[in-house]
């Protein structure tokens, strides 16, 4: 948004995250602030936002904002109850601190496509943007002064919409096999596209004919190092989908964490796929030689700077393995650029389509849905030749994974287990090669004794509940049950370590979800040993592709055992915990607990009952896609 408040909007927009609050920048200087921002956990800040939120919190003066017009877009899924809670509830402070919202805000759904809403509210946001700072700019309010400078250049006249007249000169349609995006355009006929303007790129490469020395990952200090000492797979042969295990020890330091905490594993891309895209690029010959990646002398950007996660000397195959995301779908901005360094007339236009504004539902449906690497881009478009710099710049940096973590400190402070399914993608709908999950695939092929970077992502309040005899009901199919193993690993050596506390008291509740008893019961022999110890008192199995099974999904098992489970709920103060990666199941989960309740206690309004369950930490959710 930065890049293209300046690039199209002349714009000069500053760039912080939240909590750099009174570090980077102060409220009470800023005269406009539009706020993006995820929620996480329940509805909670991200990570990099709990600052500021405290802040406008905390702050009692009803004017403290009344010199500010703002907007936020809020990022979230409508899978959680709290959609999008952390922007709406930012939204809402801001205006009773005083602030003027100058363009609606906006909340983006994953759950339906987040480009959907975040592409309109953006072409909106600039001639709203424009106006208000316009405004601003005739006021004589001192604090607004340095906005001068950037008002002035803007035109506000004039929109700035590059079209571009170019018509497919053969024919209109893709070919329709696997190798191909089969999409038939209805912009075919239209002669007049409008296009993003072309991205300034601000990179250069310098290649130094010597080999690749050892290089420093910039992110290591931040990351703990710990080594693979087990992996092993939980399920059977003939499972649908492996799902495997695996231990990491902790070399140096204890590692803090707690039953509930994931771990963020710092991981690299397939070996294959970066050959792969080397020799697209025609620089296999090259890959192994240092680049030295400096802001080329050309550039006129204020905002350019070599991307800290790349160090500034590594080879190209360094870069493309640890450093970019070469599996996530390109932006429009990169095949705007990608539109330039085409030479077939008949690609270029179709680049075109793909990064026009009258194309926005084939790029979301045949780029974004069927999850196309830049990659399959070149692929299709045999004639598109991109510069290096131009991916080093525009590929997003590849981003660690999360996994909950499902063992106790209480057993090794030094060591987490996790558990992974491993994920197989096939070469279809547009998609040139087959390719696996880039993290999991990763875990699966280096050798143990291999060094894992990991961070622990502490979790505010998935955690077990302070008292032990607090009624417990875990509810984690597939992979979710995972926290849950580390939970009962925690109450059983906790309950061991408290002089006098008897298991009995322990009231643990599990509900699990798989295929194949026979095939994907993750963790069956340790569940049944808690079960012996008394650790686990009940264990409600669902198996969804079992004929004559009366039980496929855990809510099938929750309707079965309604009447205690409304119980421990309604009487017992129970705290209920879901775990998983299954979305719809998150939502039938709540349904289910809903209908049970109203059922059984006859609560007229249910859903302010379910609400109260959530915000006094007693639902809580873990939940990932
Ligand atoms: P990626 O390469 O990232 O691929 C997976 C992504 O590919 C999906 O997100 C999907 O958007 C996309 N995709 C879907 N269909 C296609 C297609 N046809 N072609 C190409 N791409 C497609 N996972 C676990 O297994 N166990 C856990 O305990 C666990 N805990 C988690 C806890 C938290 C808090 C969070 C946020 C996530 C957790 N996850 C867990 C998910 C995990 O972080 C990864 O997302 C998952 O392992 C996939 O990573 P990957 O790099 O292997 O796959």
């Amino acid at each position: 948004m930065g890049d293209i408040a300046s690039d199209q909007h002349q714009i000069c927009a500053d760039i912080f995250e939240l909590d750099e609050i009174d570090k980077q920048f102060k409220l009470e200087d800023e005269p406009v602030m539009v706020i993006v921002t995820s929620s996480t956990g329940d509805g909670e800040p991200p990570s990099n936002a709990s600052k500021f939120w405290r802040k406008i919190r905390r702050e009692k003066n009803p004017q403290f904002l009344s010199h500010m017009k703002y907007t936020v877009l809020g990022l979230g899924d409508t899978n959680y109850s709290n959609f999008c809670n952390c922007g709406r509830v930012l939204d809402r402070r801001f205006e009773e601190l005083g602030a003027t919202r100058f363009y609606p805000s906006a909340w983006a759904d994953d759950a339906v496509g987040m480009d959907s809403t975040i592409e309109p509210w953006l072409q909106g946001l600039w001639p709203a943007l424009k106006e208000t700072l316009s405004k601003i700019g005739n006021s004589t309010d001192a604090s607004v002064n340095n906005l001068s400078d950037s008002i002035n250049q803007l035109n506000l006249s004039t929109e700035n919409k590059p079209t571009v007249d170019r018509q497919l000169s053969s024919s209109n349609k893709f070919k329709s096999d696997k190798d191909t995006i089969t999409y038939s355009s209805g912009l075919a006929e239209l002669t007049t596209l409008t296009l993003p303007p072309k991205p300034t790129h601000t990179l250069a490469v310098k290649l130094i004919e010597s080999a690749e020395s050892a290089h420093q990952a910039s992110i290591e200090g931040q990351y703990h190092a710990s080594t693979l000492t087990r992996r092993e797979c939980l399920t059977h042969d003939a499972a649908v989908k492996p799902v495997m295990s695996i231990d990491l020890q902790l070399s140096e330091e204890e590692f803090v964490f707690e039953p509930g905490d994931a771990v963020k594993v710092v991981c690299a891309n397939n070996e294959n796929e970066v050959d792969l895209l080397l020799k697209r690029l025609q620089w296999i010959d090259k890959a192994p030689y240092q680049l030295d990646i400096s802001i080329s002398p050309d550039n006129t950007k204020k905002s350019a700077k070599v991307p800290t996660y790349i160090p500034s000397m590594c080879s190209l195959r360094y870069a493309l393995t640890n450093c970019l995301d070469i599996r996530s779908s390109p932006r429009k901005n990169l095949l705007r650029l990608f539109v330039d360094c085409t030479t077939d007339e008949d690609e270029k236009r179709r680049l075109e389509e793909l990064c026009s504004k009258e194309g926005s539902e084939i790029y979301i449906k045949y780029i974004l849905e069927e999850h196309l690497s830049v990659l399959d881009i070149l692929n299709h478009f045999p004639s598109c030749q991109p510069d290096v710099p131009i991916l080093i710049e525009f590929l997003p940096s590849l981003m660690p994974r999360f996994y909950s973590i499902c063992s106790s400190p209480l057993d090794d402070a030094r060591s987490i287990q996790f558990v992974y399914s491993l994920l197989k993608f096939e070469p279809k709908n547009g998609r040139t090669y087959e390719r696996n999950g880039v993290c999991t695939n990763w875990l699966n092929e280096i050798d143990l004794g291999t060094k894992v970077l990991i961070q622990t992502r502490i979790s505010q309040h998935f955690r077990l509940p302070l008292t032990l005899d607090t009624p417990v009901i875990m509810i984690g199919p597939g992979t979710g049950v995972a926290p849950f193993i580390g939970f009962l690993e925690h109450l059983h050596l906790s309950s061991k370590s408290i002089n006098g506390f008897d298991v009995n008291n322990l009231n643990t509740w599990l509900f699990y979800g798989c295929r194949h008893r026979r095939r994907d019961f993750l963790f069956e022999e340790q569940i049944q040993m808690y079960q012996q110890i008394n650790v686990l008192k009940h264990i409600f199995v669902a198996a969804s592709r079992e004929d004559n099974y009366p039980y496929r999904y855990v809510q099938d098992q929750l309707r079965a055992n309604g009447k205690d489970i409304a119980d421990l709920i309604y009487h017992r103060n129970a705290v209920i915990y879901v775990c998983g990666d299954i979305k719809v199941m998150v939502r039938d989960v709540r349904e289910t607990i809903a209908q049970i309740l109203k059922e059984t206690f006859d609560i007229q309004n249910i859903e302010e009952y379910m609400k109260s369950l959530e915000t006094s930490r007693r639902y809580l959710l873990d939940i990932w896609s």
